[in-house]
């Protein structure tokens, strides 16, 4: 963290010679990426359905550089837009990436972005088709606009969820939150005393959520094998708390989740006493853990009890319940949408 490297300013090579610079090891692997980076436009022939999303991350509004190595931050640009993919039970195949520059960035600086870009291409097989290129006034600004496909039957919407169901949720939550507190709170050391060097060795787990998460590429092949299919769902990038709120309105239920059944890791759960938050906040409001929220009928309940990736964390209840956390001593206590919002 906080290294310094050698310096090629940007203008050495012109626009075209640094498109070329970036994108030269970038191929495509799928069949339906006909015509990719070089043309004028891409040119894509999907068999399914086309589902296409687009993020933007900007300097100080999404990212800090003083602690975000731009190689995680160029994975985290493609599993954090390739989630919302995830999501619709879609099948990653093609990103699209921008980026506006300002003179401060070095060549090297847009390398390390580029390899964690293709690390996470690689990763989740998915084609770097295009992208612009731009110089900007003021820090960094990268959009990334992915595709992918799903048949018709296999789309998963917001929409479906119906009382009685199971709400369930991938992996663990609130660890990419508690990693943020650790590394602004490193930064202020830092910022305070330059030759510091930050003991980060037992947050690795919940630095590591933070700075380089994953998209859950692997849950559609998991809902195929066990021949299941959500009624709804949603990735988790704003909270648990906020994304249980768009899938109430959106299928206009109401939802009853246990605190005792949160998937909370270990060293999350120590982070957030040594910080003194409460570890169950941390995973209704904390932010950015792209995991996946979801609604199942209770027929498949046999079929997921003993998964490893998968939590049943509650219940869909009619709408006049609203949303409700049960808490440890049996008490019911009403949700708030306060997950992370960009726009406060
Ligand atoms: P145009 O002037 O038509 O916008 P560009 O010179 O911007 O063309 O881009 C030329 C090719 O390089 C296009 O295929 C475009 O998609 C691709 N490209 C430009 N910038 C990037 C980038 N940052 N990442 C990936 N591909 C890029
Ligand atoms: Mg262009």
């Amino acid at each position: 963290m906080f290294e310094n490297k050698e310096k090629t300013n940007l203008n050495a090579l012109g626009e075209f010679g640094l498109i070329n610079h970036l994108t030269s090891g970038f191929e495509n692997t799928n069949a339906e990426s006909l015509i990719g980076i070089g043309d004028d436009a891409a040119v894509i022939k999907n068999n399914e359905h086309t589902v296409i999303s687009t993020d933007q991350y900007i300097e100080n509004v999404h990212f800090d550089v003083v602690y975000t190595p731009l190689k995680h931050l160029g994975f985290k640009v493609v599993a954090a837009t390739i989630s919302d993919l995830c999501a619709m039970n879609a099948t990653p195949k093609q990103i699209l990436i921008s980026v506006g520059v300002s003179s401060k960035y070095t060549l090297e600086a847009l390398e390390d972005l580029y390899n964690g870009i293709k690390a996470a291409c690689d990763a989740y097989n998915v084609d770097l088709v295009g992208g612009d290129t731009s110089s900007s006034v003021q820090g960094l600004y990268i959009s990334a606009t992915a595709l992918g496909e799903v048949s018709e039957q296999d789309v998963v919407k917001r929409t479906g969820a119906q009382p009685g169901e199971l709400i369930c949720v991938t992996g663990d939550l609130g660890g990419a939150y508690l990693g943020l507190q650790i590394l602004e709170r490193e930064k202020q050391v830092f910022l305070a005393a330059k030759d510091m060097q930050p003991d980060l060795e037992s947050k690795d787990y919940i630095i590591g959520r933070q700075l380089k998460p994953e998209a859950r590429v692997d849950i559609k092949p998991l809902f195929k094998e066990l021949e299941i299919k959500p009624s709804s769902m949603i990735d988790i990038s704003d909270g648990l708390s906020s994304e249980l709120f768009h899938l109430s309105k959106n299928s206009n239920v109401g939802v009853a989740i246990h605190e005792d059944k949160l998937p909370i890791d270990q060293q999350t759960f120590d982070t957030a006493r040594e910080l003194n938050l409460d570890p169950t906040t941390c995973v209704l409001s904390g932010g950015e853990d792209y995991e996946l929220l979801f609604t199942l009928p209770q027929k498949y309940y046999e079929k997921i009890k003993n998964s490893p990736d998968i939590t049943i964390i509650g219940y869909v209840t009619p709408i006049e319940q609203g949303q409700v956390l049960i808490n440890t001593e049996g008490s019911s206590i009403e949700l708030k949408a306060q997950g992370w919002q960009h726009i406060a």
